[in-house]
């Protein structure tokens, strides 16, 4: 019995942890975050392979060696691969952890432990103990991520219905929201012909004023039941009063009410639940109603008042900020619109203020731990590099340059962004930065998105730097294996200088001898988790991060908080300004007589297509049919060369190669070549299907034109048929200024959609709300550095201390608290 009872401790404290960590996986969308010392999945793949003491059943030992397997693959998963294995891990934990309870108290039946009522619940309770959450409801709930009460109050609204317009019938106009009281005339429910898990209902209401079809969509096997649909129809009886409220729109039917909230009003009483308020709308799972989700967090919202709060009176006061568990509370039923906006600014001014508080301690530590290192100098690598470049540098290179010297000269590590356009030259700088570090015996790590580009850079660093006797090596996922060891083994003892390469660097087996200094090429292709796994195979790491997608710097500062920002301002003289033409496809054989003259000239034209090969799906071209096309047809009597991702790392280096040594004349595409290629001799670029790809990736791919002394031309081809007066292309047309094109962009896309969560380490929620609370960043940072500058060891902010803790997603803050 005791020893039973033993057994089921040891196991739960197993379970604790375990279900923690894959709460901050789902909570961080599933990254692989690195938690104290060790990445989630590997921490999860040993804690599942180490249960010899645990005493479990045979079945749930060869679960737990499954899972453990697939944790150790993790990082080839995609993101819903990911989710799966995390909902089915912390099902299996859930259900070992029950078994425990009902065992260890044989006279507490299982009812009873199920029973529990919803004022004992706190905010780690699991949703299967809310009230009415059955196991139908439970399992919805955990495909969306969600599987305490914590999470739940966490899983905001994608958006809210503004119910306080009420309206008669007659007045309703289309695009418009409204709410209509009203009574049925006719009812239809009948199954869709066209999709098997569809029901469409569909009614006839009037008021005193006119009518108005209302048509509903029910998505799910239930909803096509004979008795689902024989109890709407003893429902929804003609004479009886609805409240209906959505959109009107204009269909062949004339108006009408498409999938709108509908309400039955009991007694002909005009109170109904909706009317008057604004309706939250969140992203559910099919069969999970909106009305459901609701109810369900009505239930449990009470318990957003545990929510530890990090402000205190005073804090909110001056701030002007609402409490954390009001704030919880308005942010899914907000009782105005003031309310709404309020909570949204206390919810961001939050995130912002965590990540502050993170770079600010990130700071500290380093600060704290550096011990002052005087190596000895190699000799003056930066002088003679320098003095083999065939061309003189700009004036911003040399203002940039002369930063970082000065950073580098410092004790304190450097973490500079570099932000330049395209073609501005930021590869000299990198090439100058890590020379300097060099020159202390330290090594350098250049860090690139593709394996096209890490090629490029080596290349240009092996002709640059061999004969300065500086050492460099490429390193990529596909490397081969002998020739990897080598590397790897010469990298440890110190006889590799520079190591290029893509995300294969980042692996645990690449061990530097002495990293002094990590330049990160296009910065905005990796996530900060990834860029710190790499600064810390150093001590002291400096840090360069480039970018030709500049950011404002009020954003910059949001999100790079903990990085100063240095500008390459101008190009390299003798320049020609790019001239860009937004056409109709049915302009191309007229461009493609162009495109023949520029090759009998000498030049070289690249053709970027969004897809590979052709989809059912997209109604877009393709590079595979294209090439074919232009190949067999068009420029039969040319060279016609074809690059995508699906290539093999040699097949793309030929095509590359050859292109380079103008062997090939045109050069169709994917995006693979948006990043970095410099091939000065070409003056054509057309872009089909231009209206798919963002603002900043059309003026990067662009950016592969215009590199030499030639006036170059840049097509953007797009079949849309607004495409002519589309608003982003003519952006392009007017500027050739990445950092206007950036700022325009931010603009018309929001910083969620251009930055993404994993650059940032903030919530798409605090990334679409900050255009409009830019003030707040400063606020944020303002705050953040009054506390840590009182309180360094949050030894009186203890629930601020806490929640880093528990979101950690950086080894900093552990090892800053322990
Ligand atoms: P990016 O900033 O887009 O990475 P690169 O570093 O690839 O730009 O430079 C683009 C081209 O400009 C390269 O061919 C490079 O050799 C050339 N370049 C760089 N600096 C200068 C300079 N000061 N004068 C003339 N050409 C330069
Ligand atoms: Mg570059």
């Amino acid at each position: 019995m005791t020893s039973s009872w033993n057994n089921n401790k040891l196991i739960k404290d197993w379970i604790r942890p375990l279900q923690k960590s894959l709460t901050i996986e789902t909570e961080n969308k599933f990254i692989n975050i690195l938690g104290r010392n060790k990445y989630f999945n590997d921490y999860l793949h040993e804690s599942l392979t180490r249960l010899d003491n645990l005493n479990l059943s045979d079945e749930y030992l060869r679960i737990f060696n499954e899972f453990s397997k697939k944790y150790n693959e993790y990082n080839n998963l995609d993101i819903n691969q990911r989710k799966r294995l995390i909902i089915d891990t912390r099902k299996t934990l859930y259900k070992l952890g029950k078994t425990l309870e009902i065992e260890s108290s044989n006279n507490i039946s299982k009812a009873v432990i199920l029973n529990k009522t919803e004022s004992s619940l706190s905010l780690d309770s699991d949703i299967s103990l809310i009230k009415n959450v059955g196991k139908f409801y439970k399992n919805k709930l955990n495909e969306l991520g969600v599987f305490n009460i914590k999470d739940l109050i966490n899983y905001f609204p994608r958006t809210y219905l503004d119910y306080t317009n009420r309206v008669k019938i007659i007045n309703l106009k289309p695009d418009n929201l409204y709410t209509c009281i009203a009574n049925i005339k006719r009812f239809y429910i009948y199954k869709s012909k066209k999709n098997s898990n569809l029901s469409i209902m569909s009614l006839v209401v009037s008021d005193e004023t006119s009518s108005i079809k209302v048509t509903k969509f029910l998505l799910g096997r239930r909803f096509r039941s004979y008795s689902f649909f024989a109890s709407q129809k003893s429902l929804y009886t003609p004479g009886t009063k609805l409240a209906i409220s959505g959109k009107v729109k204009l269909t062949d039917y004339g108006k009408t009410f498409v999938d709108p909230q509908i309400e039955i009003l009991k007694d002909n009483n005009d109170n109904f639940n909706f009317s008057g308020k604004i309706l939250p709308l969140y992203s559910l799972a099919e069969a999970l109603s909106n009305m459901r989700f609701i109810k369900i967090i009505k239930k449990v919202l009470i318990h957003a008042k545990q929510y530890p709060e990090i402000l205190n009176q005073k804090q909110l006061d001056s701030l002007s900020l609402l409490s954390k568990g009001e704030s919880l509370i308005n942010i899914h039923l907000p009782p105005t619109q003031q309310a709404l906006i309020e909570s949204k600014k206390r919810l961001v001014f939050d995130e912002l203020f965590l990540l502050q508080i993170k770079f600010l301690l990130r700071k500290r530590k380093k600060n704290k731990n550096l011990i002052a290192k005087k190596l000895p100098q190699k000799k003056s690598l930066l002088k003679e590099f320098l003095s083999t470049f065939p061309f003189d540098l700009t004036k911003s290179q040399v203002n940039v340059l002369n930063e970082i010297k000065k950073d580098l000269s410092n004790n304190l590590p450097m973490s500079r962004l570099l932000q330049g356009d395209v073609g501005s030259g930021k590869t000299i700088i990198a090439i100058a930065s890590i020379l300097i570090v060099i020159e202390k015996n330290l090594q350098g790590a250049f860090m690139v998105p593709t394996e096209v580009l890490a090629e490029q850079h080596y290349n240009n660093l092996l002709k640059y730097l061999n004969p300065l006797l500086v050492s460099v090596e490429l390193l990529t996922g596909n490397t081969p294996q002998k020739k990897r060891k080598e590397i790897l083994s010469n990298l440890n003892n110190g006889l590799v200088d520079i190591l290029v390469g893509t995300h294969a660097l980042f692996e645990d087996k690449v061990i530097f001898n002495s990293l002094g200094i990590v330049v990160i090429d296009e910065q905005h292709r990796f996530g900060v988790t990834q860029r710190n796994r790499l600064i810390n195979k150093g001590d002291n790491t400096h840090l360069l991060s480039m970018t030709a997608t500049p950011i404002p710097r009020t954003l910059a500062l949001s999100i790079y908080g903990d990085l100063d920002v240095s500008q390459i301002t101008e190009l390299p003289p003798g320049r020609v300004p790019i001239t860009t033409k937004i056409i109709s496809e049915d302009y191309l054989t007229n461009l493609f007589k162009i495109v023949e003259d520029e090759i009998t000239k000498g030049r070289q034209a690249y053709v970027i297509l969004p897809l590979i090969e052709d989809s059912e799906k997209m109604n877009l071209s393709s590079a595979k049919k294209t090439f074919k096309h232009l190949s067999e047809e068009v420029f039969f009597k040319k060279k016609v060369g074809l690059l995508h991702g699906k290539l093999n790392s040699q097949e793309k280096n030929e095509v590359i190669n050859s292109f380079l040594k103008n062997e090939i004349n045109i050069l169709v595409s994917t995006t693979v070549i948006e990043v970095g290629i410099d091939v000065p001799n070409a003056t054509i670029m057309i872009i089909y299907n231009s209206e798919r790809f963002g603002l900043s990736q059309l003026h990067q791919l662009r950016g592969r034109v215009g590199r030499g002394s030639t006036k170059s031309f840049c097509y953007l081809v797009t079949s849309d048929k607004n495409g002519l007066e589309n608003k982003r292309l003519s952006v392009m047309q007017k500027s050739n200024d990445g950092f206007y094109i950036a700022e325009k962009d931010l603009e018309l896309r929001g910083p969620g959609q251009i930055l993404g969560y994993r650059q940032s380490g903030l919530p798409d929620f605090v990334l679409d709300n900050l255009p409009n609370n830019k003030i707040l960043i400063e606020k944020a940072r303002e705050e953040a550095i009054k506390v840590v500058s009182n309180d360094p060891d949050l030894k009186e902010n203890i629930a601020l201390r806490n929640i880093l803790i528990d979101n950690s997603d950086n080894k900093f803050i552990h090892d800053f608290l322990n």
